[in-house]
């Protein structure tokens, strides 16, 4: 795949960058391992600086920055000042709590150790770090791992999607300009092909990977046979489950707001609506109105609710999926084909009575589509929810209380909101279940993913 910044909302081709060539990879890769020599030893004090100068850029140039994600990857403006604004909030939340989240952990003493001795973990950074990242949320994928890996004294190598190279290369620049020592974050211009040996070089010591289940694979693969850390971060079909003491209207505003969230193309967002059969209908049928009526259009518009889909391939994959499930027996209500004209553009959609064939049942829908299940009761609502390969999050909307501990504990995911849409903020852990990956990332994970968590005895 090209790297270059194509405009989803137009499909025009604006800049191509040329890759690294092998010599200039190996340059960077040298300058990481070296810059981690002496970065190991800075102290928190130093990168919490760094870090709150770098929040004080996202906020001073929240707009500049906002406008290449909407030009590289089509979110609505709206939406991609929010994101540059959590990237701020992210590196606050670190410069201010890394430092306690990695503090030395003092153990109690065997019977057989004398009583002056001291046993406890100190977290020890691993080395330079290699994010694989893909282009949904291009600055707070990247920064909700780069936040907490430097503060733990790592240094960050970053190989972004191909189609964000502008934001790839801003990250790099915000960083450096506040003040983080030369090659302690690089972003590497490199396709996918060169990432097997990246991974298997000797001065990279871990990997993480936030996209999709056959990119994850490979990648952990690959790490498995280097016996090297990794974080995997895959896709999701979440359930959003519905009973009948939940609030309807309230339910399918949430409903929406999750499943649109980021133009349809977000991890968490809720995917499979399964609802209790005593409101299915008017779940449904206040689904659908509120689906259809979105505003779709250029994402700069700030009326605009839809905007365009990132990539030209991913409206193809998208409508394939619809129409094979369509095929398969599910229930087209509305939207189901891609928009006339220029621009990625895919409309709401909505898909019931999907049979267990359909590749809908199966497989994640990355775009604005939502599908909806019935359920005959709670045990059938969490059978259905649980009959997925993905376990990322999920949500639950019922009054009853026994039913919120039910849905909490039943349902298969690494994350389970209850009348709350899921989301990923610097305060919260953050990982997934089953074929979602594994590993965490956020709260106090985040520090402590790449670490050499190392038992000190002294007696
Ligand atoms: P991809 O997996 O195709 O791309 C993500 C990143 O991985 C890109 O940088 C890509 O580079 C790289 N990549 C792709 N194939 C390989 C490979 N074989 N080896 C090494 N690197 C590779 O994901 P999509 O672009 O399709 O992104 C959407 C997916 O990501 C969805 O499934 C979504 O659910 C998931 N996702 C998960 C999140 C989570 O937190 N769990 C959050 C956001 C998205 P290149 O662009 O050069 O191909």
């Amino acid at each position: 795949m090209a790297i270059a910044t194509t405009n989803p909302a137009t499909g025009e081709t604006v800049k191509e960058f040329d890759a690294l060539t092998e010599a200039q990879l190996e340059e960077k890769l040298q300058r990481a391992w070296d810059a981690f020599q002496s970065y190991r030893d800075t102290t928190f004090e130093q990168r919490a600086g760094w870090l709150r100068a770098a929040a004080d850029i996202f906020d001073a140039e929240n707009e500049r920055l906002a406008e290449l994600a909407t030009l590289e990857m089509g979110k609505t403006f709206a939406a991609a000042k929010a994101e540059v604004t959590k990237c701020a909030l992210g590196c606050r939340w670190y410069a201010d709590h890394a430092e306690e989240d990695l503090a030395d952990v003092e153990w109690p003493k065997p019977k057989s150790a004398p009583e002056h001795a001291r046993i406890f973990t100190r977290y020890q950074p691993l080395g330079p770090v290699l994010a694989i990242m893909p282009w949904n949320f291009p600055y707070w994928q990247v920064l909700r791992f780069a936040a907490p890996a430097l503060m733990a004294g790592n240094v960050g190598l970053l190989k972004h999607a191909s189609n964000v190279p502008q934001v790839a290369l801003a990250i790099e620049d915000v960083l450096t300009r506040a003040g983080f020592p030369e090659g302690a974050f690089q972003t590497l211009l490199v396709g996918s092909s060169v990432i097997e040996g990246i991974i298997d070089d000797d001065r990279v010591r871990a990997v993480t990977l936030t996209g999709s289940e056959p990119a994850g694979r490979e990648v952990g693969a690959r790490a498995g046979q280097n016996v090297k850390t990794s974080v995997l971060e895959l896709g999701g079909s979440d359930p959003f489950i519905v009973m009948p003491s939940a609030d309807v209207d309230a339910t399918v505003e949430a409903a929406v707001a999750s499943r649109m969230l980021n133009n349809g193309q977000s991890c968490i967002n809720a995917k499979r609506f399964i609802v209790h059969e005593q409101i299915a209908d008017e779940f449904t049928q206040k689904l659908v109105e509120k689906m259809e009526s979105l505003t779709m259009g250029d994402p700069m518009d700030e009326n605009t609710d839809l905007g365009p889909m990132s990539q030209g391939n991913g409206v193809t994959d998208l409508d394939e999926q619809v129409q094979d499930s369509i095929k398969a027996g599910a229930k087209l209500l509305t939207g189901g084909k891609p928009a006339d004209g220029p621009g990625n553009y895919y409309p709401a959609t909505v898909l019931a009575d999907i049979p267990k064939e359909a590749r809908a049942y199966r497989e994640e829908l990355f775009g604005p589509v939502a599908l909806v299940f019935r359920a005959q009761d709670a045990d059938d609502a969490i059978r259905i929810a649980n009959d997925s390969d993905f376990g990322l999050g999920g949500s639950a909307w019922t009054e009853d209380e026994d039913e919120k501990i039910k849905f909490a504990t039943q349902v298969e995911s690494g994350m389970v909101y209850i009348n709350k849409i899921t989301e990923s903020t610097p305060e919260v852990p953050f990982g997934g279940a089953k074929n979602s990956g594994y590993g965490r990332e956020l709260a106090s994970f985040g520090p402590q993913s790449f670490v050499n968590a190392k038992t000190i005895w002294i007696q």
